[in-house]
């Protein structure tokens, strides 16, 4: 059976005037139906015949998650555990602000990068989602907050492709998806309000600048290589030399700024040095920084900067012409926060 739900739109026009030989426009209806008002079931598609609607019950199948947990923390912040059509939990975090709305999205089942901080990487990887796994962790937390009393036909403004796995390992199924999110008969996010990060895939980041146009944020987490090869084992194959030169090439313009994220763990990578080393890498390019505090996973034997060691931290980037913010930690008590997405249920 064909997933519609992980066909572009393209592919879908394809499927609907070659293989059930039906007029182009019943592709947009379809398309509208899965991706903008997150129905699975064709029999709720009362604008395509009833005979239509039987073949595509026969030919065709609508992939989608089910929800299967729902935690909510003290800040607002929601995390979501889905089941897959095979029995795999995945989690995404909505992080409601007053100014947006926005989902963080998983791209695979675990992960293989092995990041020695991340509670993620612990799983290993299971295997990548597919695009109709990815888009429907978005239909479905839409749904919830409509559910929640939400008026907009399409609750969530902001993705973040920053949940478990790595994006651009996943890089066919990510593209698919994100042309299923940006796409008008669709979702329509803007590509300014979507986010992919990655721990520095530099052939994808290639890759991933001349076939997407939305926004690349990359997980540095230290200053220099002997670091980030201890905490970032991808940084054996690629050194920070080589992501800084990727981001040299990338496409900065129409608001395509890189962000660069820099978990602050204690004694690992937050030292005045540190941060002076991490001022002269990134000095002069058209970058940000995002501090963000380490959560800490039992186990894993990181601990968090403390909030004055982290201030000291951004004063020097500051300081040094390097934009630098310390993003507000969500959903710490719920473990949804970063490198703490693991499917285990947090304690209460
Ligand atoms: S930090 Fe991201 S890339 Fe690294 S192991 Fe965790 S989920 Fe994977």
């Amino acid at each position: 059976m064909t997933d519609l739900a992980s066909l572009s739109f393209e592919e879908l026009s394809a499927f609907v005037t070659g293989t059930l030989n039906e007029k182009p426009f019943r592709a947009r209806q379809l398309f509208n139906w899965v991706h903008q008002r997150g129905v699975t079931d064709f029999a709720q598609m009362t604008d395509l015949s009833k005979a239509l609607r039987e073949r595509l019950t026969a030919t065709a199948s609508i992939g989608k998650v089910e929800k299967d947990l729902e935690q909510k923390s003290v800040d607002g912040t929601i995390k979501f555990r889905f089941r897959t059509h095979d029995g795999k939990l995945i989690e995404s975090v909505y992080m409601p602000s007053p100014d947006r709305k926005t989902l963080c999205v998983s791209t695979q089942v675990g992960c293989a990068m092995g990041c020695t901080f991340c509670m993620t990487a612990t799983l290993g990887l299971k295997r990548h989602l597919t695009p109709s796994e990815i888009v429907g962790q978005v239909h479905a937390v839409n749904l919830e907050l409509k559910k929640l009393g939400e008026k907009a036909e399409r609750p969530l403004t902001n993705l973040v492709f920053m949940g478990m796995g790595e994006p651009l390992h996943n890089f066919e199924n990510v593209k698919t998806a994100l042309g299923i999110l940006r796409h008008e008969q669709g979702p329509n996010f803007s590509s300014r309000h979507i986010t992919v990060s990655t721990v520095g895939l530099v052939p994808m980041i290639e890759r991933f600048a001349v076939e997407t146009d939305v926004k690349l944020a990359i997980s540095l987490n230290a200053s220099n290589d002997e670091t980030r090869s201890q905490v970032m084992p991808v940084n054996k194959r690629w050194k920070i030399a080589d992501l800084l030169d990727a981001v040299r090439k990338f496409p900065v313009k129409m608001g395509r700024r890189v962000t660069f994220e820099y978990v602050l763990m204690q004694g690992v990578n937050d030292s005045d040095q540190n941060a002076h080393e991490l001022a002269a890498l990134l000095r002069g390019l058209p970058v940000k920084v995002n501090l963000i505090q380490y959560n800490d996973n039992p186990g894993l034997g990181f601990h968090s900067t403390v909030d004055n060691r982290a201030e000291a931290f951004r004063a020097i980037l500051e300081r040094s012409e390097v934009p630098a913010f310390i993003r507000a930690n969500r959903g710490r008590d719920i473990a949804a926060a970063c490198g703490q997405l693991a499917n285990v249920d947090a304690a209460p």
